[in-house]
């Protein structure tokens, strides 16, 4: 387990920051480098068939080690960290955490403070692993990197252990949507799969939102204010008007667990013409048509009021709830769980409130749930990633292949 350890701070000092703006694939350059690092490492430790395409897709085979007819099973994580945060020369800190808060960077005075995160009170008396107070920590995802090829050593390590085939993948620009785009899935050939970039310990995840994204441009009248009577129509009180009639209760500061939103992203305008841009998200699918079929009738309303052709809706649906797809499969969560239950963790099933490359990948034919990798406060300067959790999370990926076999 130390080499754990090892690797994850290995990883997590290439800066692999992707980019919205970059057009390419990978986004950022230090990603292709990750992945080079991580294609020599796995033919080191024995994997098979270890390739990186040319969109920077990392993928690698452990071979079964019985003759007996098994699913291929399937660990994803991804090599990119979030742009929400520096990223470059992370330095992570190993500290004994005493209950007291942790000091990050004593010359900036930045405290991990049980206070401000109470979820680090459940880490006393273990080894956490955290930044120095200026980047992000990147555990997201290179935890769940070093997790599964850790996984993989060991399971290559402990021929005893009977297994079925293993496919493995690292993708690139996870954090900018694009992660699932240019998964091959035929060449990954795996019947199901588990992401393993998710949150604290013993938490596994297979339903995330319905989204949907509203653009909205409202053309109005411009007169000179003396002389507007019954002429004027100001674009940005239209728009105001419109956003008064969506649920007050609906938006994401109101909401939590299963519940759905509209977000308004964005208001930018002028008496002349506003444009305002929503997000619409909803776990339920009848409840996201629904949401959804009101925007429409809002602006159809809109029209009817101020004249034809006053609101234009541009509404394109994002993602869906990957649950569609596990449903029918959900031996694979049932799996998952006994895994987390034998490594005597409870398992935790938690909603998204977002989407996963899991959810994309599910609606490609690769049903794919999402395991923990242990960390906490992903994307900040907080982030941080308790050692005992890494470990578990490399024991269930083992278990998790281990009861396939049976
Ligand atoms: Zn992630």
């Amino acid at each position: 387990m130390e080499k754990l350890v090892e690797r994850f701070i290995r990883y997590a000092r290439v800066n692999t920051q992707s980019d919205e703006n970059s057009k390419s694939c990978p986004s950022t350059p230090g990603q292709i480098q990750l992945a080079q690092i991580l294609v020599g490492e796995l033919q080191d430790i024995g994997l098979t068939d270890v390739s990186m395409d040319g969109n920077g897709y990392v993928m690698a085979g452990l071979p079964a080690n019985i003759t007996k007819n098994l699913p291929v099973i399937g660990f994803i994580a991804h090599l990119d960290t979030s742009p929400d945060f520096k990223a470059d020369r992370v330095n992570p800190q190993i500290v004994d955490h005493v209950g007291k808060g942790i000091v990050l960077n004593p010359r900036e005075n930045i405290i991990l403070s049980p206070i401000e995160f109470p979820i680090v009170n459940h880490y006393i008396g273990q080894k956490l692993i955290t930044t120095d107070g200026t980047t992000l920590l990147g555990a997201d995802n290179k935890a769940g990197i070093a997790e599964i090829v850790t996984a993989m050593d060991y399971l290559i390590l402990h021929p005893e252990i009977k297994h079925g085939p293993v496919r493995i993948a690292f993708t690139p620009d996870e954090e900018i949507g694009r992660g699932a785009d240019k998964f091959d899935v035929k060449k990954f050939f795996a019947q199901f799969a588990f992401t393993v970039d998710g949150g604290g310990i013993g938490e596994i995840e297979y339903e995330n939102f319905n989204a949907a994204k509203a653009k909205i441009v409202i053309q109005g009248l411009n007169v000179h204010p003396g002389t507007a009577k019954n002429k004027m129509k100001n674009s940005m009180l239209i728009a105001m008007e419109l956003n008064s009639m969506l649920p007050a209760s609906e938006v994401p500061e109101h909401t939590e667990a299963y519940e759905g939103f509209y977000h308004l992203t964005d208001f930018s305008g002028n008496v002349d013409s506003t444009v305002v841009n929503y997000i619409i998200r909803d776990h339920d699918a009848k409840a996201f048509d629904r949401k959804k079929d009101l925007m429409i009738r809002i602006v159809d309303h809109l029209n009817m009021k101020y004249g034809p052709r006053t609101v234009t809706l541009i509404m394109v649906d994002q993602y869906y709830n990957m649950k569609e797809k596990i449903e029918p499969v959900f031996h694979i969560v049932e799996l998952a769980m006994k895994a987390i239950s034998a490594r005597g963790i409870t398992p935790k099933i938690i909603p998204i409130r977002g989407g996963t490359d899991g959810s994309k990948l599910s609606y490609m034919g690769l049903p794919c749930p999402n395991l923990f990798t242990g960390g906490h406060n992903f994307h900040s300067r907080y982030e941080f990633i308790p050692i005992r959790s890494m470990e578990k999370a490399v024991e269930v990926i083992v278990k998790i292949v281990e009861l396939n076999a049976l």
